[in-house]
This record gives C-alpha cells, sequence and structure tokens, in this order.
C-alpha cells in the first residue's frame, strides 16, 4: 500500500510538472492520497483558469486544480497538506468559487486551488434541498434551504421560488457561489432590512485548516467556528453547506428609480427610508440602492448595469447630469402581490410624499420577482480589467466624502466610466460576532467604484482607488474597505480594529499553518 501511495505521488508531482512548465522539485506537493489523483487537474487549461480572476489584474498559478467529487477529498486534501506542511514547505489551499473576486483572492500560488461547484452543483439533485420546521419560540414556520456552498445564488433562487419560497438577502449579481459570497458578508439593497447574507444563515458545515469537518455549526454549537467563518475571508474553514434563511414570496416588484441634484436630499431620504426596517413595518421597503450619474459616463450607460431609464427619457436625464455634474439617484423595490396590491401603492405614495427629488425625474416599473432579483447581467469581459474599490463609509463624514471624493477627485480625474453605488445600511443589521469589518457607526454608507478598463489601462483607476484611500486617511475618515485588498498588517490591523486580537486567535485555532485562502494575502 506505502509503495503505491508512493509511486502515485511521484506521478501526480510529474504529471504537474510538465503540464505547468514549472521545473517542479517534488517536495512541494505533499503525498497526496491516492483517491485524489484522479481528481487533481494539472492540464494548461485547468491551471489557467485557477490563475485568473474577473480582476483580470493579478494572475498566480497553483499547482493543481481539485475538482472534489465529495466533501471527503476536500477533507483528505486538507489533512494531507496540514500533516505535511511545515514553515518551510506549505501547501497552500484556497477555495475557489466562480472567481468573481478582483485581486486574486481565490488563488494560491504553488498551492492547490478547490474548484468548490464540483462538489455539488445545480445538477445535483441534492444540492439545493428547501425545508420547514416549525418554530415554537416564534409560533411561526421557520423556512429554509440547505444548500451546498459551490452552488450559485441564481440556482438557488429557481430552486427555492418554485416552492412560493426565496432568500431574504441577496447581493446584485447572482452568478456568485453561496461559499463566495458568505466568506465575505453578500450585500444588496435588502441588506438595510435584512443584514447582509451572513446574517441569514442558520447552520454551516465546515472543513478547518487542520482538516476536521464540523457539521451543524450554528449560534449555539460550535459557535466560534459558526462566527469565525462568516465573512471570514476564507480564513477558518472550507464551508461546504450553508442553511439560508427563506422568506414567503411576493411575485410582483414596483421598481423605482428617483434623480437627485442636492447631496442633502439624497442622504436624507435614503436615511429616512431605511430607518424603516422593522419586522413588523409593513411600508418598510424590500430593496434600498443609489448611484452616481457622471457627465462621464457613469451610472446607466455602463455595460453590465441594467438602465431602466425609460428610452424617451434618456435625454433629458443627460441634461440634467450635464447641468450638475453629479447627480444622485435612489433606487427602490417593494415587493407585492394581488391580494397587497392596493395597500402598497398606498404605502409608496406616502413614502415619497415630501421626498426630495428632482421632480419629474421619478421612474417606476413594475416587474416579476424573478427579473428584479435577477436583473444584473454581464457581457463576456475577458478583455476587460477590474480595478474595483468597495468601501463602507461612516454617516458622519459622508458628506465630506461626498465633497472630497464624488466632487473632488472622481470629477477631477474624468476617468470614471463604470458604475459608482452609493447606499446606507444600518449596523444592527449586522452580527458583530462574525468576522467581517464594518464602521462603528448605527448607520454607514456602500460605495463602490466598479470600474471597467483594458487590460493594459488599470493603472489609472488604482491610482484614483489609492488617491481616495489616501484622502479619507489623511482626513480622519474612518473608512473601512469590503471585499478588502490591503498590503501590510498594519492595514489589515486597522481594518479590523477591535476584531484583530479574535482574528488572529481564530486563525491560530482554526488553521494555525496558515494554509487557507493564502490569496487574501493576510498572514502571507
Ligand atoms: P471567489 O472569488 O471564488 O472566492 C472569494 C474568496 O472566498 C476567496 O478567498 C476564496 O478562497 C473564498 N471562498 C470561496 N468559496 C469558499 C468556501 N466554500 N468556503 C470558504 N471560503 C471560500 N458582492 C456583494 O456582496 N454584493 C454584490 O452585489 C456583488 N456583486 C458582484 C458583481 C460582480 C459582477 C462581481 C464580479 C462581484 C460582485 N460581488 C458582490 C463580490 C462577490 O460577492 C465576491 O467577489 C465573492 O467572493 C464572489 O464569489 P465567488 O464565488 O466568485 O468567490
Amino acid at each position: 500500500y506505502l509503495i503505491v501511495v508512493f509511486i502515485m505521488s511521484k506521478l501526480i508531482n510529474m504529471d504537474i510538472a510538465m503540464s505547468t512548465g514549472h521545473l517542479l522539485d517534488d517536495t512541494r506537493l505533499p503525498s497526496l492520497p491516492p483517491a485524489l489523483a484522479d481528481k487533481l487537474r494539472t492540464d494548461n487549461d485547468s491551471i489557467s483558469l485557477a490563475s485568473t480572476d474577473y480582476g483580470n489584474i493579478i494572475r498566480q498559478s497553483p499547482l493543481a486544480v481539485l475538482r472534489p467529487s465529495s466533501t471527503a477529498d476536500i477533507i483528505s486534501l486538507v489533512q494531507s497538506s496540514y500533516v505535511s506542511s511545515s514553515a518551510a514547505r506549505l501547501l497552500t489551499i484556497a477555495a475557489r468559487g466562480v472567481s468573481h473576486s478582483v485581486q486574486g483572492q481565490a488563488m494560491a500560488r504553488f498551492g492547490v486551488v478547490v474548484d468548490m461547484p464540483s462538489s455539488g452543483n445545480s445538477d445535483d439533485p441534492d444540492a439545493v434541498t428547501v425545508a420547514s420546521i416549525y418554530d415554537n419560540a416564534s409560533g411561526e414556520y421557520l423556512h429554509y434551504a440547505d444548500v451546498r456552498s459551490g452552488v450559485l445564488w441564481i440556482d438557488v433562487l429557481r430552486a427555492t421560488i418554485k416552492q412560493g419560497l426565496a432568500p431574504v438577502s441577496w447581493t446584485d449579481y447572482l452568478y456568485l457561489t453561496v461559499g463566495g459570497t458568505l466568506s465575505n458578508a453578500g450585500i444588496s439593497g435588502q441588506t438595510f432590512r435584512h443584514g447582509p447574507q451572513i446574517n441569514n444563515v442558520l447552520e454551516l458545515d465546515v472543513i478547518t485548516g487542520r482538516g476536521e469537518f464540523f457539521s451543524g455549526c450554528s449560534r449555539s454549537n460550535i459557535s466560534e467556528l459558526f462566527y469565525a467563518v462568516l465573512g471570514g475571508l476564507g480564513q477558518f474553514g472550507i464551508i461546504t453547506r450553508a442553511r439560508i434563511v427563506l422568506g414567503p414570496v411576493q411575485n410582483r416588484v414596483k421598481w423605482i428609480k428617483m434623480l437627485y441634484n442636492d447631496f442633502s436630499a439624497f442622504t436624507r431620504d435614503q436615511e429616512r427610508l431605511i430607518s424603516i426596517n422593522g419586522k413588523n413595518q409593513s411600508n418598510a421597503l424590500n430593496y434600498l440602492e443609489g448611484n452616481l450619474l457622471m457627465n462621464q459616463g457613469g451610472g446607466s450607460s455602463d455595460n453590465w448595469w441594467p438602465s431602466s431609464f425609460p428610452e424617451s427619457d434618456v435625454e433629458r436625464i443627460s441634461s440634467l447630469v450635464t447641468d450638475h455634474g453629479i447627480v444622485y439617484c435612489i433606487e427602490v423595490a417593494k415587493y407585492y402581490d394581488n391580494d397587497s396590491r392596493d395597500s402598497v401603492l398606498k404605502d409608496l405614495d406616502e413614502l415619497f410624499t415630501g421626498s426630495g427629488y428632482v421632480p419629474g425625474f421619478k421612474f417606476e416599473r413594475d416587474v416579476s420577482l424573478e427579473e428584479f432579483l435577477g436583473r444584473v447581467r454581464l457581457r463576456d469581459n475577458h478583455d476587460q480589467a477590474h480595478p474595483w474599490l468597495n468601501l463602507f463609509v461612516p454617516k458622519s463624514r459622508f458628506s465630506d466624502f461626498d465633497n472630497g471624493v464624488f466632487k473632488d477627485i472622481v470629477l477631477r480625474n474624468n476617468i470614471t466610466t463604470g458604475l459608482v453605488l452609493v447606499y446606507p445600511m444600518n449596523r444592527t443589521k449586522w452580527d458583530n460576532q462574525m468576522s467581517a469589518s464594518i464602521p462603528d457607526e448605527e448607520v454607514f454608507y456602500a460605495v463602490g467604484f466598479l470600474h471597467s478598463s483594458g487590460l493594459n489601462d488599470w493603472q489609472r483607476f488604482d491610482r484614483q482607488n489609492k488617491q481616495i484611500l489616501q484622502y479619507c486617511k489623511d482626513n480622519g475618515i474612518n473608512v473601512k474597505q469590503y471585499l478588502p485588498q490591503y498590503h501590510t498588517k498594519e492595514d489589515w490591523e486597522s481594518h479590523f480594529g477591535s476584531k484583530w486580537r479574535t482574528f488572529l486567535t481564530r486563525k491560530s485555532r482554526f488553521d494555525p499553518k496558515m494554509i487557507l485562502s493564502p490569496g487574501q494575502r493576510i498572514f502571507t
């Protein structure tokens, strides 16, 4: 048996050396169990795919890609790495969803990338299973879906909506994996009301960096690992299953956009609208976001953001933007069904009475829930780089941010061509025990500069991103990056702030050899 293991591991190493073109010193891969041999890919296509991401900025090649057919395969890989890795010979492992990161976060240079969708995708009948239990405490049914972590959110929607249910908290774009977004937070226009996606998880199955498998981690069972992994940037374990909260579906959506030429009116209305967020407040919106429209071509003309402005209004919207330099757009949605239609229309009328949008610049659509949730589609982006910057900005300094960043840096540089998202959320809807780091204020804004550039042209956007961060630093605006990209230990420490100590303790407990998700560059 030992001889077979030995020969297999040699063969695997030789294969990798040939296909990657590296002169491989075969001590780099530990003796991996023979059962993994036919699931490890070292061909050029597999390596090349795992060396890139949506950002198209960083390229790092792993030694091999694991296409697991079961959780056991991943456990086996992590255990082998844990047992054989030493500081001198570290075999790192990155779970990879669909690599919609922009700075190599799902890569593992000279390590192994685990292709999570292989271990259960939408073709698998067990990938998403829906159930309901009666909750004695609330006297209500609790609905949930058990989902394999490599499944896309669009497939969670398709599987649950058939049963009249759907997750309550979403991302804008649904072609992202459950494991990938739960490792960050998962935010969208529902976050102000339901919290990020990480807050709507009941249970997780997780493989730690020691190769231990824990099933059913929750707020009351193995809670330290549960909290660590949610928003944990892949640092503490590989999520293999998540139990996601579902709510009953209302099939229709009133989808409204309003344009503002005054920043104070824009933020006042956004903050007022998100303050109505209680469970029993029937007039609460289901979704609220916002974005900037600028002369430079941002906003509605962006190549992946759907323009929901009527064609016939585009000209007068453009004039408004030309007159003001920046126009702020609030976008809201309210779900309804046949029974609630009339009361929803009345609630919306009342909600917008006295709003500060420019008269005549309110646009309404009526669409199905599926059309609304699936509204963001991408064209093929292989020929573009995405030097994105996502920030959480505390409300108390948002006006300074507007003056220094939107109205100065961004307008002066005159390069912003992608969408700039701007919307507030409530801190109370986040669970502070989870790893995700947010500003220490009750209300804070998500600001996303979602740039697209040519493959050799991303540096000027990167320079603008750095200018923005420097401006915030110089002016004491305590922003936190979402989908963070830091380069020094000090920056990570400052990002996590009072959570940094807990982050380190959890790392030493669950991944002491620092095997997992090296592409985040926190410990490597
Ligand atoms: P990957 O990029 O593959 O992985 C991200 C990180 O998570 C890596 O460190 C990886 O190692 C780790 N990881 C992946 N799977 C697992 C797992 N099962 N267990 C543990 N760790 C794991 N984010 C939002 O919050 N809201 C949005 O509306 C939104 N829209 C987006 C739209 C586009 C077009 C793009 C490109 C990104 C968007 N994002 C959004 C960001 C997105 O949520 C993150 O980039 C997320 O990581 C992407 O998921 P993924 O499956 O591609 O993860």
